[in-house]
């Protein structure tokens, strides 16, 4: 216990240090910008394109990086998951058919939770990216929610390709990223809104088998039936 509590006053000192950082990032990072955007009105830098998707890519990470260390003004209300899951799938099941990957629902038992919607949906979101991003074309992606012990637990099963032990050893770590796009920061995003409502999530997965991931949020006491 006393290593595990030195390794969270470790990360508790690393968060504050990046957030830190990002917030002095950020500031010369929008005034590169646009200096760009005004020099490049008349004459148009071959780069252009490059340096500004490049920035765009900086000024992402940093307001991940800002999402994660600040302590947010999380607004929790009572909410039905399902609703939340659902507003989130009408989106997402654009994306995903124009890649070709199927969405089921297989069995939905919902329940209310106290919950920060916003937060909640940034969940689902980024597990559900990293399915789509670990199918190819005509992959499958079923979700199912359900209710035991006091938890919703919503389900999210890919036949992608999987992770290999390596890779699930060292998914708590910032940046740890398999993809030549990825900043590897959304899981670690999806831990912290899930440990701020005291729920808990589970990853299993198997190379070339796929993955499942689980997310356990508490329900509301008093409407367990
Ligand atoms: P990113 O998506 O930017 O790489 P994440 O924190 O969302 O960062 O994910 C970290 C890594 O975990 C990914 O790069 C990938 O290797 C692995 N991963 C996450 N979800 C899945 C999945 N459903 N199937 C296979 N690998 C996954
Ligand atoms: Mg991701």
């Amino acid at each position: 216990t006393e290593e595990l509590l030195r390794n969270t006053e470790k990360l508790v000192f690393a968060g504050q240090l990046a957030v830190g950082i990002a917030h002095e990032v950020r500031n010369p990072l929008t005034t590169v910008k646009g200096i760009l955007q005004y020099t490049n009105r008349d004459a148009k830098q071959p780069h252009y394109d490059l340096i500004m998707s490049e920035l765009e890519r900086m000024n992402l990470i940093v307001s991940e990086f800002m999402i994660l260390g600040k302590p947010q003004a999380v607004k929790f209300k009572e909410e039905e998951c399902f609703v939340i899951l659902n507003e989130i799938l009408r989106i997402f099941e654009i994306q995903a058919s124009m890649n070709g990957i199927a969405v089921e629902l297989e069995a939905v038992r919902s329940a209310s939770l106290m919950c920060d919607r916003n937060q909640i949906k940034q969940v689902f979101l980024n597990i559900l990216r990293n399915a789509m991003e670990a199918l190819p074309f005509g992959g499958r992606i079923s979700i199912g929610l359900d209710v035991a012990e006091g938890y919703q637990r919503v389900r999210f099963a890919d036949n992608g390709h999987g992770m290999s032990e390596d890779v699930l050893r060292d998914l708590g770590q910032p940046f740890h990223t398999t993809k030549p796009e990825g900043n590897g920061l959304g899981l670690m995003i999806v831990r912290k809104i899930i440990a701020t409502h005291e729920g808990r999530l589970d990853i299993r997965s198997q190379v070339g088998e796929g993955t499942v991931v689980e997310v356990y949020l508490p329900i509301i006491p008093d409407r367990i039936e």
